[in-house]
């Protein structure tokens, strides 16, 4: 299903132009233009998911493979010498397209980025409740 709204729909089934570095029949990859890295892509399913939640998994795992396959591409042809993973889903999270999105960020010494939390320190007993929560 496409999403007659949403830009990542056009981009992902070619009906606005992008810098695409892998195709399937289910995915394209494009360069991020605005990227944080050279070689930033992302991931797109040709169908409309808004996020990881509304994602089947059969879709989310093959996104995985795609996302790996591109990895390396980049690692091979751009150098890199890390790469970022990165999803985010909500707003809280930092999503800002509603289309589920992969984002592949090639590593590089000295690339001046930072895809970094502030680690909290929460004691045994928090973590143990937290725990007990999700598992319950
Ligand atoms: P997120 O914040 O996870 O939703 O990421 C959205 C990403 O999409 C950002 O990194 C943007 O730079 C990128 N982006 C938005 N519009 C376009 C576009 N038309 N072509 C390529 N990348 C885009
Ligand atoms: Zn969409």
């Amino acid at each position: 299903m496409k999403d007659p709204n949403c830009i990542f729909c056009k981009i992902a089934n070619g009906e606005i132009p992008s810098n695409t570095i892998y195709e399937d029949d289910s995915f394209r990859v494009i360069l991020d233009n605005g990227p944080a890295t050279k070689g930033h892509a992302l991931v797109l399913p040709k169908d409309h998911y808004a996020d990881i939640f509304a994602t089947p998994e059969d879709t989310a795992a093959k996104a995985m493979i795609v996302a790996k396959k591109v990895s390396e591409k980049l690692k091979a042809k751009l150098g890199c010498e890390g790469l970022n993973i990165v999803q985010n889903n909500g707003e809280v999270a930092g999503q800002t397209v509603k289309h589920l999105h992969i984002h592949l960020i090639p590593r590089y010494t000295d690339d001046g980025q930072h895809i970094l939390w502030n680690p909290t320190s929460p004691s045994a007993e928090e973590l143990a409740s937290i725990r007990d929560k999700i598992n319950n």
